[in-house]
């Protein structure tokens, strides 16, 4: 991979995912690059399914892929999704995500228990009263056993309750007690790291720990993480749960991650967005991609530079010219994967007239004016700051990928 890191990145300990590290800065280990994942919304009894949507995601660039492990049917076909995907040539680790029974399907599907990275435990969802500390230990001597990474992933909607109604009880008899959101936030960081060195007593290294508490609410995630960050050396997970849908759960999403990668807060992301039905998973990949080259911590692929459009341009041709190309330009240079590696900082500007279009071309790898509304049809091609061709006719857009092809190709 072809990576530059903020500076700012915060030094961690370091966990395997499988073959993908993350963290690091801490104990002699080189920081990773921030990896991206996602989660599959197939119903993982259905192998073929999930096979399908992992093959999916990982395409389209996601480097680790959570899959539900609800039930014994699930547990029974983790192996067959793991061995399915390899051949396929898609290696992309997979972790399960366990709630209430992961105790019993971690013992009861060793295959299961093998073929997955990682296992994701919800400390708030393990067990009630006695029965919590035996099935969460019963849990971490899986990972201890299989040698495999564990995310203690507390999250806002299933807080243990035992342990918020002891710190309720606790803060009531404080001079100055919390607010109740102050409060919400201490017992989740707590849930998280009592939970954590919970699992190392029980033998679990403290590099096969990630750590993530996730809320809803913007402020109160740049909170929580950025009190986690200052009490734990673990490679934290980044992600605003339920996000929403839309514009909102991007929004949302960005801004949240964006204010904590900003102070080299995060090791890995997931941007968790409800999908349109019928719309494909691979919008949440993307858009954490975006989020993070946008923000120069990460290049995945050549990015297009579009004006808006104005008055001046009175077709849809060069937005239609520029989506064509930013979707060629992901196609086909996953340089996630170390493919086309050298060409993921490349630009391209795809602009609407002359008022910006020579300007903003002259300053891209490769840039294109198209002609507004009045001018003459001709399109001005610029190569490296040079106007190397001027394009007319018919086939401007052809003619134009056309070029970027070459230049990537030399
Ligand atoms: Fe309008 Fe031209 Fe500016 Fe694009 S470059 S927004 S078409 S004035």
């Amino acid at each position: 991979m072809s990576l530059s890191l903020l500076k700012t990145a915060r030094n961690t300990l370091q966990v395997m995912i499988g073959h993908v590290p993350v963290g690091g800065g801490l104990a002699g280990t080189i920081a990773s690059p921030v990896v991206v994942q996602s989660m599959t919304n197939t119903d993982t009894a259905d192998a073929q399914a999930t096979i399908n949507q992992v093959f999916e995601l990982w395409q389209a660039g996601s480097e680790v892929v959570r899959i539900t492990v609800n039930s014994p049917e699930a547990a029974a076909q983790v192996g067959n999704i793991r061995r399915g995907l390899d051949a396929l040539g898609c290696n992309v680790p997979l972790v399960g995500d366990f709630h209430y029974n992961g105790h019993k399907l971690l013992a009861a599907y060793p295959d299961c228990a093998e073929s997955l990275a990682k296992y994701r435990i919800n400390p708030g969802n393990v067990g009630k009263g006695s029965k919590r500390d035996e099935q969460f230990a019963a849990m971490i001597e899986a990972a201890v056993h299989y040698k495999k990474a564990v995310r203690i992933g507390v999250n806002w909607g299933s807080l243990d309750q035992a342990k918020m109604a002891q710190m309720m009880d606790d803060n009531a008899q404080l001079a100055e007690p919390l607010s109740s959101e102050a409060l919400m936030r201490e017992a989740l960081i707590q849930s998280a790291l009592e939970s954590a060195a919970q699992a190392v007593e029980l033998g679990l290294s403290p590099n096969q720990i990630i750590i993530s508490c996730k809320v809803s609410n913007v402020q109160d995630l740049v909170k929580v993480y950025a009190e986690l960050a200052t009490r734990s050396d673990y490679p934290l997970h980044l992600g605003l749960t339920e996000a929403g849908m839309g514009s909102k759960g991007i929004v949302a999403s960005t801004a949240a991650l964006a204010l904590l990668l900003q102070q080299g807060i995060g090791n890995t992301i997931r941007v968790s967005l409800t999908p349109e039905p019928n719309e494909s998973r691979t919008k949440e990949v993307i858009v954490a991609q975006e989020i993070l080259q946008t923000m120069g911590i990460r290049s995945f692929t050549p990015l297009v530079t579009a004006c808006p459009g104005c008055g001046r341009t009175t077709s849809t041709y060069f937005q239609e010219l520029a989506m064509q190309i930013q979707s060629y330009l992901r196609n086909q240079m996953p340089v996630w994967r170390g493919l086309y590696a050298g060409v993921e900082n490349m630009s391209v500007a795809v602009m609407g007239c002359v008022v910006n279009g020579p300007g903003e071309s002259k300053l891209a790898n490769i840039g294109i004016s198209l002609p507004g509304t009045g001018e003459t049809p001709v399109a001005p091609v610029f190569v490296d700051g040079e106007k190397t061709v001027t394009l007319k006719g018919d086939n401007i857009a052809q003619e134009f990928q056309a070029i970027v092809e070459d230049y990537v190709q030399t």
